[in-house]
């Protein structure tokens, strides 16, 4: 099925006052279908930015982005919601249920606008999936946030979506039910037509990952293949140091 998102230079910056912060400067990455790749990087590196941009969420300032097939760069807003409706499952870090609903309504809703009829019993079979069996009817605030996060997921796969983005989707989990999501993400990539890009600062979770791309001061560093979270750290490390050493030749 090839490529699902491919980013060819973007860059991205924020103003704060007078200020103009590099956010991302000139990211290239692509998925393909059957892939799981893992974003890692220290904190304020951009890697939230990065995922956001390749999902539809957010313009980067330069540089081109297609998400299944889709100019999302120049695609007008209702065009980008159309494309993320239809072919995008994300999973936010602040999980942003919608308070008003249950938690059954909060799994139905984004199938449904993304053209998908799921009955009562596929909702509750999802939850069941994450862990979250007899949950329908709660509200996002009685929730945990490892349950929040788990109903998050749930969400975000409720319309088969093709790709899945998901922002540090174990953040709020302890290691039973974290492996409960990356089992889930893992085999949404191993169906073979379906990707998934995760951001995790969790380097066993990030290590379920096919590819995993290491990004600092809003550049990816590193790409490695199947590493295990033990080189990844390394890889972390020598990138730290190699910026340290670099800051100081330039000093
Ligand atoms: P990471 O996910 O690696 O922690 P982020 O992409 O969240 O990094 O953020 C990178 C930088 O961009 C941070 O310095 C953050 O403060 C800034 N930033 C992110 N989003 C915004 C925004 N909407 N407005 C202004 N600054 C932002």
């Amino acid at each position: 099925m090839g490529i699902l998102v491919e980013a060819c230079g973007v860059c991205k910056s924020y103003k704060h006052g007078n200020l103009n912060t590099d956010v991302l400067r000139h990211v290239d990455m692509s998925v393909s279908a059957g892939e799981m790749v893992s974003i890692v990087g220290p904190s304020g590196s951009g890697k939230s930015t990065l995922l956001h941009c390749l999902a539809g969420l957010e313009v980067p300032d330069a540089g081109e982005i297609h998400l299944m097939g889709v100019d999302v760069v120049r695609a007008r807003r209702g065009e980008r919601a159309k494309v993320r409706a239809r072919h995008v499952g994300f999973v936010f870090q602040r999980y942003n249920l919608m308070p008003s609903l249950s938690v059954g309504e909060n799994v139905s809703l984004s199938a449904r606008f993304a053209g998908c009829r799921v009955s009562g019993k596929d909702v509750c079979d999802l939850l069941e999936r994450v862990g979250m069996g007899g949950k329908e009817h709660a509200r996002p605030a009685e929730l945990s946030g490892g349950e929040a996060q788990r109903v998050a997921l749930a969400r975000a796969i409720a319309s088969c979506p093709d790709i899945v983005f998901a922002d540090e989707p174990t953040g709020a989990l302890d290691t039973a039910n974290g492996n409960v999501v990356l089992d889930i993400l893992r085999a949404m990539a191993d169906g073979e037509s379906r990707a998934v890009v995760m951001v995790t600062h969790d380097l066993e979770a990030a290590a379920r990952a096919d590819r995993v791309f290491v990004m600092r001061d809003g550049k990816i560093v590193h790409m490695m293949t199947r590493p295990a979270s033990r080189e990844i750290l390394t890889a972390m490390e020598t990138v730290g140091e190699r910026d340290t050493d670099e800051g100081a030749m330039l000093r």
